[in-house]
């Protein structure tokens, strides 16, 4: 038996059969895994409340590759803030989604945790802002080894200056003497995104309009092209958020 004391958020949650239930977690000590709560739709006195998607827990589980097998879990927070709000709860769906689906199974990643716990913090107090959205997805693409090439074209290496960089397939950056076509991504929005990698701090970095849209679809292309499937969350953030 390998009983391990881990903590974890829940990504996602689906039931299993007559009682049970799978969790797709978080953990800070393991990366992301599976695991199997039996009873959990049965006994809500073994799990209480602790199984809700982006719930904050401890939890004991015997570590296996696979399926891990639930034992304990206890809440440390639910978030009550951002489940009195629509559009935080699309906002926190769309994180915990964002961490499901790129990440690998069995990797520690410390600085993602804390990043993910940061943004769930913010939201938990009602500041839901395009601006946050962007700095934790720009912030989670560099620690994943995702993030496209801000400073200059990913082909020559020149700096793309006032004229910005053009958008390629899959969200590569590149400047005007290597592609002639391409959405442009302007440098107010580069520059905006470069900051948001130096602080890593929610709430600091302001952007204009123009250069908020033009980061979102810099970072809408390159979270698509790394996601294996379509996000579930992120048509109900749309609706939600308009
Ligand atoms: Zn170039």
């Amino acid at each position: 038996m390998n009983l391990e004391k881990l903590q974890a958020f829940v990504l996602s949650s689906s039931d299993y059969g007559e009682s049970d239930r799978i969790v797709s977690l978080f953990t800070l000590e393991h990366g992301r895994l599976k695991g199997f709560a039996r009873g959990a739709r049965n006994s809500r006195k073994r799990f209480g409340p602790a199984l809700e998607t982006f719930a904050r827990i401890d939890l004991q589980l015997n570590h296996k590759d696979g399926l891990s097998s639930l034992r304990s879990a206890d809440v440390i927070t639910l978030y009550s803030g951002i489940r009195g709000a629509l559009d935080a709860i699309a906002h926190a769906l769309y994180a915990c989604e964002l961490v499901d689906c790129l990440t690998p199974e069995g990797q520690s990643l410390p600085r993602l945790y804390r990043l993910l716990a940061a943004y769930l913090e913010r939201l938990d107090s009602n500041h839901v802002d395009d601006a946050d959205r962007r700095l934790f997805e720009i912030n989670l693409l560099n620690i994943l080894g995702y993030r496209p090439s801000l400073e200059g074209c990913s082909r020559c290496g020149s700096d793309f200056g006032e004229g910005g960089a053009l958008m390629q397939e899959g969200g590569e950056l590149v400047c005007r003497f290597c592609a002639r076509t391409g959405k442009r991504i302007s440098p107010s929005a580069l520059r905006g995104l470069a900051s948001c990698l130096a602080t890593s701090r929610f709430g600091v970095i302001a952007f204009d309009p123009e250069a908020l849209q033009s980061a979102g679809a810099l970072l809408d292309e390159s979270l698509a092209s790394h996601s294996a499937r379509k996000l579930k969350s992120l048509e109900f953030l749309q609706q939600a958020c308009g």
